[in-house]
């Protein structure tokens, strides 16, 4: 038996350089100096160099060798980025393929617990909404350039170190909550406040710590930025705009800024991420357009139907390639999400990374009702406007009669439902139908009614839509 004294436990500080990381991926204010004014050319040898370690780190792992290998792909073939179209993409249904085959964390990692040197990983989770989320492990590296990647964000938009920050997504198994804990204490100087969403601290507790401990940044999704406001308004008789909270982070997509912004009196920010790499880009103070992290990421938009790369300006679906990742490197990994890159030259930050313009909804958001493509998220916006509701919808999708007749309709929740219901209706009705291009049935319900289908008093994965089609 092997005595305690003698087994191998890894200690963090021991399993990175970290002053490699920081020179490699600095965080701010060495950004600032540093690559977020690289010339273009700089930051593509840059990328390339990395690339190339990328592809030789996909090799070792066997995911990559069967997807390639099956491809006809020989290691070597790949010489460079201008490559990269030529290797095969993936999706998230070649990452679920590869952990029931080999449970429980797939073999795309290229790390594992355990054996003779262990390695100290972290272990979070996509948000699946439905059976087990998909595991995903990071190494010490590729945490570390995760929170590198998350500070420079908050600094691009304001956060300052000494900052007091609500922390408002949700805790556990996603990484929404823990990943900001680690960007914002290791590399902003700032102070976590981790009171997760509504199923960890009720919301009218959230809004007594934002009076109480001066809480001057919110981070939490816009629904739920939305409730908080109207929770304090309607219940506690509080205008969070005397708050004084200074910015607001989130992932806004279609939501609409401008109502939230209006209720908190504080500018609110994009960024867009994923469970894997967390921030992958992120808008400046400009709040036009979100700039990648070139260092770390190489981003193409794809036409899903060709699966061409798309002119600048044409939207299509994001693949991602990232340049840092130790475990789970992703290399033309699809991720379904519908976006653009900005046409019309520098942002006036400053910085040289290129922008995306926005995240449009999932291509798996996305559903087709009478022929036409509607994601729910367009409809969240037009129901967003109307100041009578407080913004909460829930899409429901039938087939009607013989003929099969599809029906979308709408539920919103409206504030004062006995005096503006009808006309709610008939407003929300032509509004859609100019958004989305089809005629919807829109149904007014009281504040709170929807709470049970969108879950959104317990959790921050909110539901927007029951496709009832699918049922049947
Ligand atoms: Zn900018």
């Amino acid at each position: 038996m092997t005595a305690l004294a003698d087994i191998k436990f890894p200690w963090y500080q021991n399993a990175l350089d970290l002053d490699r990381v920081t020179r490699d991926y600095p965080p701010p204010p060495d950004f600032f100096r540093g690559v977020f004014r690289a010339s273009r050319d700089e930051l593509r040898a840059l990328q390339e160099r990395r690339f190339l370690a990328t592809m030789k780190r996909g090799w070792e792992i066997p995911f990559f060798q069967r997807l390639w290998g099956a491809a006809g792909m020989q290691p070597g073939d790949v010489k460079g980025l201008d490559d990269l179209p030529k290797i095969p993409s993936y999706t998230v249904e070649h990452i679920r393929r590869s952990i029931d085959a080999n449970p429980p964390f797939g073999d795309f990692m290229g790390v594992a617990p355990g054996g003779p040197d262990p390695m100290p990983l972290v272990l979070q989770t996509s948000g699946g909404t439905t059976g087990l989320p998909r595991p995903m492990l990071y190494a010490p590296t590729d945490r570390e350039v995760m929170a590198i990647l998350g500070a420079r964000r908050y600094a691009m938009q304001g956060m300052l170190p000494g900052d007091i920050v609500l922390v408002a997504f949700s805790l556990g198994l996603t990484n929404g909550g823990l990943g900001n804990r680690e960007i914002l204490w290791k590399y902003m100087g700032a102070v976590p406040v981790m009171t997760g969403g509504g199923a960890t601290t009720p919301t009218r507790r959230q809004i007594e710590i934002c009076e109480a401990w001066g809480i001057n940044v919110v981070l939490a999704f816009p629904s739920y930025l939305r409730h908080m406001a109207l929770v304090a308004r309607d219940e506690m008789g509080i205008d969070v705009r005397d708050l004084k909270v200074r910015m607001l982070g989130s992932h806004i997509g279609l939501e609409d800024r401008k109502t939230i912004e209006e209720l908190w009196g504080a500018p609110l920010y994009d960024s867009y991420g994923t469970h894997e790499n967390g921030t992958i880009a992120t808008e400046c103070k400009q709040q036009n357009g979100m700039h990648i992290n070139d260092d770390a990421f190489v981003i193409e938009i794809v036409d899903p139907d060709t699966g061409k790369v798309q002119p600048d300006g044409e939207r299509g679906t994001t693949y991602i390639t990232t340049l840092f990742r130790h475990s789970a490197p992703q290399i033309r990994f699809n991720i379904n999400d519908v976006s653009s890159y900005m046409t019309g030259g520098d942002c006036p930050c400053g910085c040289s990374f290129r922008r995306l313009t926005k995240i449009y909804g999932r291509n798996d958001n996305m559903v087709k009702v009478r022929g036409v493509n509607v994601f729910t998220e367009a409809i969240g916006v037009a129901v967003a406007e109307d100041s009578r509701s407080n913004g909460e919808f829930f899409c429901v999708i039938e087939r009607f009669g013989e003929s099969g007749r599809e029906e979308l309709t709408v539920m919103v929740e409206v504030l004062d439902l006995a005096a503006h219901g009808a006309a709610v209706k008939q407003d929300l009705e032509r509004r859609l139908k100019e958004v989305i291009g089809l005629r919807t049935v829109v149904s007014p319900v009281g504040v709170r009614q929807l709470d049970p289908h969108t879950g959104l008093s317990q959790t921050s994965k909110i539901k927007r839509l029951l496709d009832k089609r699918k049922a049947s």
